[in-house]
């Protein structure tokens, strides 16, 4: 592998570790990804701020150079897991593996995707997750769950009614955390002796090879490395005892941990993961993933204005703010995007302000080529999408799909 001249650190240590951080990305100014304007007076009051992510030089962990105020951030556009097919069948295998613990706790357990399958097969579980509207869904369809965010508290009121679980999920959410560690507390507090915690994580060495830098938005302060994830549990004597690569949101990893007291059997996997990320991130591969992504964003813009096309895109999740800002997309290349969530349409998308509408558009108003910006979900989205009978791309990099 070619070594690289040491990078210019930046001035900010990882929060984390306290190490050194190099900049792995620098995309220019962004507003709130998940914030999504209603109309032209709400265009004058974005804000935008510089995004930058950072990665240690020491434990890898991404982070991003500003931490936004979480009280300007969550708004109610809430999203139901159950109505993703391809999340379904990952949360129905999932709980095939849980089947022998007594008693599964899911953290951020979203409408009781993972809860349901427990159900169903009788094993004992409790959702908790924060968002009202969301928690009565799961509640109303008697998947039991505790509206609110896991803490100390909400971790003393588990152990008090429910006992403590031999299982805890947490599916997700790591990266949305901004203080992981505090989180880990409780953690170790509410598992049993014997019990295993699974985080599933989207893993940041995939995000740089597949140059997926759209996935950097201010929502998430921390994007994980195997290093990073072993080393903030070790903290709290949680033990990294296996990792294993899953398929959601392209390319994550679910990691399991038990307590140290306790006689384990630490997988090959733990082994493997570290030494593929000391070669990986002490390569060019960090000093190269600027160009990378301006080479990717400058292809996408090719794409969209050639031929005077019409091209509408497909899904407005967070990450599309984060290409349409970094390439100065507007309406003049991408004259729609649909969404599925009946809270976005009739809004616009942050910062650029390309209209977002309900899927019957497609219809009115037919595209010569479709650009899915949820391409993970392309399988789902393409049942509806086939009668177009046009070209479908995911973004980045460019590429026809179906
Ligand atoms: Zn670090």
């Amino acid at each position: 592998m070619k070594v690289i001249p040491e990078k210019k650190s930046t001035e900010k240590k990882c929060e984390l570790c306290g190490s050194d951080c190099n900049v792995l990305a620098d995309l220019g100014n962004q507003p709130l990804a998940n914030k999504y304007p209603a109309n032209k007076d709400a265009f004058k009051k974005e804000k935008f701020w510089h995004l930058k992510a950072l990665i240690c030089s020491n434990c890898f962990c991404g982070q991003l150079n500003e931490m936004i105020d979480r009280s300007e951030m969550f708004e109610d556009y809430y999203y139901l897991s159950s109505v993703n097919a391809e999340l379904n069948k990952h949360f129905d295998d999932f709980a095939k593996d849980l089947l022998d613990f007594n008693f599964v706790l899911d953290v951020g357990s979203n409408d009781g995707i993972l809860l349901r399958p427990l159900k169903n097969n009788n094993v004992k579980c409790l959702g908790i997750d924060p968002s009202i509207n969301v928690g009565e869904i799961a509640n109303n369809e008697g998947l039991e769950t505790i509206v609110d965010f896991f803490n100390m508290d909400s971790a003393k009121y588990i152990k008090e009614n429910y006992g403590k679980p031999d299982a805890i999920v947490a599916s997700s959410i790591f990266t949305h955390l901004e203080k992981p560690k505090d989180f880990i507390e409780s953690l170790e507090y509410l598992i049993s002796n014997n019990g295993e915690i699974f985080i599933e994580i989207e893993y940041l060495l995939n995000l740089v090879k597949k140059c997926q830098f759209e996935r950097f938005y201010f929502d998430r302060p921390f994007y994980y490395s195997v290093t990073s994830m072993k080393n903030i549990f070790e903290e709290n004597n949680l033990v990294l005892t296996n990792v294993k690569e899953i398929s959601p949101h392209g390319g994550s990893l679910r990691l399991s941990f038990m307590k140290r007291d306790h006689n384990l059997k630490i997988d090959d996997s733990v082994k493997n993961f570290l030494e593929l990320e000391r070669n990986f991130f002490k390569s060019s591969n960090v000093n190269d993933f600027q160009k990378e992504i301006e080479k990717n964003a400058k292809d996408l813009v090719d794409l969209l204005n050639k031929d005077n096309l019409t091209i509408a895109g497909y899904g407005a999740p967070a990450r599309l703010a984060t290409i349409t800002n970094f390439a100065n997309i507007d309406i003049n290349k991408i004259k729609y995007v649909v969404d599925d969530s009946p809270l976005k349409a009739g809004r616009y998308s942050p910062g650029m302000h390309i209209p977002i509408v309900n899927k019957d558009h497609l219809l009115k108003e037919k595209p010569d080529l479709l650009v899915v910006f949820a391409y993970e979900y392309i399988e789902s989205i393409f049942e509806y999408t086939k009668q177009l009978g046009i070209p479908h791309y995911q973004p980045i990099p460019p590429k026809q799909i179906k």
